[in-house]
């Protein structure tokens, strides 16, 4: 168990006409397995290829054709439970979902039903300074994705693509504990973060390589503590399963458009009918799909084809032993060892590249300046240019060096700003940069000195005033550093301005 010195946050209720209602919402997430190749064959998983030049026999449902596990998948799912403190299941077996599509050539999918490789597990969902939701995960399954049906070609006719089938996909089951829309879209955040911490799926929503089902229901305050208390879903409202949501603005849409729906019906005297249903973020609607599939409707059995599937207890200690770092960790540690504040230590850990990328830059350097760099300029700088980490023109050595020469006193800070464009833009060693084209700070106190002099002596109205009212020395200080082009060093100014007017 995580150590939880949180306060749970406050359940989202939505008034009806009536009564109040609040929301329970539990998630199915689909996240492809960070595999070169497929689940049961050698098939190649590259996203973009050429429609079904990564198809192998048995991919294609050819008779006669054998799975075999990929054991860098089952690893992989390993990986996965440990990073979410999940029980590792050692015998965990693989069953048949049969079904009929025209993207299935097998005509089932191979799935985990009875007997998951992963069991339950949690994540820590932090809505707030001091407030988090440990939302607790049921299992995780390994199975197959399905193909495409490509339906917008031809007027005519459909198109099927299976560079998808048989990739690896991990679905990791919540227990229904997420209370709102907020939560729910902060857990998908939270998982694929920690996913790509581990390196055990990209967390690409765009490309589909994680997507969510969102199970939503409605009830009465005081329904979800007895819940709670007895773990007997009785006390819990009817659910609808929302399908394929991919992006975290459509997941509270949909989960809010969905509640509201749902409340109407049950104020109205009516009642809630299983299903699966998906959402039309044109419309801001849900609709109807299907009416809730049971395990019998699709005939599950055990995958004859496949062995139950075993792992050594040394198999999975190994891979224990090679956790990287995980957010949580990570975060406090920015805190304490350079001193940060916990927002920035957010921002910088929210994505491991970001993170990485930090660390380097700080090394041998001050670290909250380091920080202060990453997040206002680099940060800043890459967004405006659409830039992800990985694509910076700045290295981190270099952003180093420019911090570097900041906290040394060899540039001021608005010198440090030209001297990161110019790096940015044209690249290049910022110590040679600065060398090169004369931008180091003057420390030299005689040509500060002659500067403050000149000042004073040109202004004595300035002076009187500055007398009366020491905030005002302020106006010499921003004088000399403009007679000097911005790299006088402003500690040494203000000393020497206050000493000269006798403040
Ligand atoms: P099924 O096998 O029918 O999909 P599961 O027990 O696997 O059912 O549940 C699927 C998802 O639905 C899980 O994420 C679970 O947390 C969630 N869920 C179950 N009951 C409710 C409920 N009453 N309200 C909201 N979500 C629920
Ligand atoms: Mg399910």
């Amino acid at each position: 168990m995580l150590d939880l010195a949180f306060d749970t946050p406050k359940p989202k209720v939505i008034s009806g006409a009536k009564h109040d209602w609040e929301l329970v919402i539990g998630l199915e997430v689909h996240a492809q397995v960070a595999s070169k190749a497929k689940l049961f064959s050698g098939a190649s998983t590259r996203f973009g290829a050429e429609p079904n030049s990564n198809v192998a026999f048995v991919d294609a449902g050819m008779p006669g054709m054998l799975p075999v596990i990929n054991e860098g998948c089952v690893a992989l799912a390993v990986k996965t439970g440990l990073g979410l403190n999940a029980q590792i299941n050692l015998k965990s077996a693989f069953d048949r979902k049969n079904y009929f599509y025209p993207d299935l050539p097998q005509g089932y999918q191979i799935s985990q039903l009875y007997h998951p490789i992963v069991g339950e597990g949690e994540v820590l969902v932090e809505m707030g300074p001091g407030i988090a939701r440990l939302v607790r995960i049921e299992r995780i399954h390994l199975e197959q994705d399905a193909g495409k049906s490509i339906h917008d070609m031809d007027p005519d006719m459909s198109f099927v693509d299976l560079n998808r089938t048989g990739v690896a996909l991990m679905e990791i089951v919540s227990r229904p504990d997420i209370r709102g829309p907020e939560e729910a879209a902060a857990f998908v955040v939270k998982l694929r973060q920690i996913l790509r911490y581990l390196g055990t799926c990209d967390g690409n929503m765009q490309n589909g390589n994680m997507r969510a089902d969102v199970n939503v229901s409605v009830c009465r305050p005081g329904d979800y503590e007895r819940y709670q208390e007895s773990q007997d879903f009785a006390h819990l409202g009817t659910r609808c399963e929302i399908k394929n949501m991919n992006s975290m603005r459509f997941i509270q849409q949909a989960i809010d458009v969905e509640a509201r729906r749902q409340i109407a019906i049950l104020e109205d005297g009516g009642s809630i009918l299983q299903e699966t249903r998906l959402y039309d973020p044109d419309k801001g609607e849900t609709r109807s799909m299907r009416s809730k599939e049971e395990a019998h409707d699709y005939r599950y059995f055990p995958c004859p084809d496949l062995l139950p599937l075993e792992i050594e207890q040394g198999f999975v200690d190994d891979i224990a032993a090679s956790l990287p770092e995980l957010p949580d960790a990570k975060k406090a540690r920015f805190v304490t060892e350079f001193g940060m504040t916990e927002y920035d230590a957010s921002v910088l850990t929210a994505d491991v590249d970001n993170a990485a990328y930090f660390e380097q830059v700080a090394k041998g350097h001050d670290g909250k300046l380091a920080a202060n760099w990453v997040i206002n300029e680099l940060f800043g700088r890459l967004k405006k240019d659409d830039l992800s980490i990985g694509e910076s023109p700045v290295s981190p050595e270099q952003l180093g060096g420019i911090v570097g020469l900041i906290a040394s006193g060899d540039i001021s800070g608005k010198i440090a700003k030209d001297l990161f464009e110019i790096v940015y833009t044209t690249g290049g060693d910022p110590a040679e940069i600065v060398e090169k084209r004369g931008m180091k700070q003057v420390t030299d106190t005689g040509e500060i000195e002659a500067a403050v002099d000149r000042i004073i002596a040109e202004n004595p109205a300035q002076v009187e005033k500055a007398k009366q009212n020491p905030k005002l020395a302020g106006w010499f200080v921003g004088q000399v550093m403009k007679a000097t082009g911005g790299k006088a060093n402003p500690a040494v100014v203000n000393q020497m301005v206050s000493a000269k007017l006798e403040l």
